[in-house]
C-alpha cells in the first residue's frame, strides 16, 4: 500500500493559492491533492537520494551525521538529487561536498527502498580519484573503516546497513556479513 500521509502537510495551492482537496482521481490509485479553484494536480512523488561507498587503503569509508535525521550516527556518504541533476553525478558530488573525496563511480550497487517510506536510495561503488579525506559541514567525523570493524550497530538508516551487506558480498567475499 502506497502511504498517504502525505496528503496532510500540504494545504494551499503552489501554483493559485487556494485550498488543496484531497480526492480519488483514479481507482486503485492513492488520494491526490487538487486543487479546487485551478485543477492543478500535486503529486507527491518519492524523493532520489544518491550515495556512494568507496574504500581508501582498504576501508570503507563512512561519515557520523552531525545533523538530523539520525544525528550521530554512521553512512557513506550522499544526499538528495537536484532537479535535473544525473543521479551518478549528484553522488560524486555529494562525496565530495561531505567528505572531500573526489571520486568515479564504477557501478550501482542497488536501489533502497521500502513501503511507506518516501526516499529511494540509490548507492553506487566508487574509485577514489582525488580528495583528501576531511569532515563536511553535515558531517562530525569521518573514517574509513576495515571492512571486518564497520560500525553495524550506529549505522543510521536501514539502506545504509542493507547497502553495506551488498558491497562487503561484492567486494569483500570474505569478510563475514552480520545478519
Ligand atoms: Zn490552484
Amino acid at each position: 500500500m502506497a502511504d498517504t500521509t502525505a496528503t496532510t502537510l500540504f494545504r494551499y495551492c503552489p501554483k493559485c493559492g487556494a485550498n488543496l482537496e484531497t480526492r480519488v482521481l483514479k481507482e486503485g490509485e492513492p488520494e491526490r491533492l487538487i486543487c479546487g479553484i485551478c485543477g492543478f494536480v500535486f503529486y507527491q512523488d518519492p524523493k532520489v537520494a544518491a550515495c556512494a561507498v568507496c574504500t581508501i587503503e582498504g576501508g570503507i569509508v563512512l561519515l557520523r551525521r552531525g545533523i538530523q535525521p539520525q544525528f550521530g550516527k554512521w553512512v557513506f556518504p550522499g544526499g538528495f538529487v537536484d532537479r535535473g541533476e544525473s543521479v551518478a553525478q549528484a553522488a560524486v558530488r555529494e562525496t565530495f561536498e561531505e567528505v572531500g573525496l573526489r571520486v568515479s563511480v564504477t557501478g550501482i550497487l542497488d536501489v533502497y527502498s521500502y513501503p511507506g517510506n518516501d526516499v529511494a536510495v540509490v548507492v553506487y561503488a566508487a574509485d577514489v580519484i582525488g580528495g583528501r579525506l576531511q569532515i563536511g559541514d553535515e558531517a562530525e567525523d569521518v573514517r574509513a573503516f576495515p571492512p571486518e570493524q564497520l560500525p553495524w550497530d550506529d549505522l543510521a538508516f536501514e539502506s545504509t546497513a542493507a547497502a553495506l551487506r551488498d558491497y562487503l558480498r561484492r567486494f569483500f567475499p570474505r569478510v563475514r556479513v552480520p545478519r
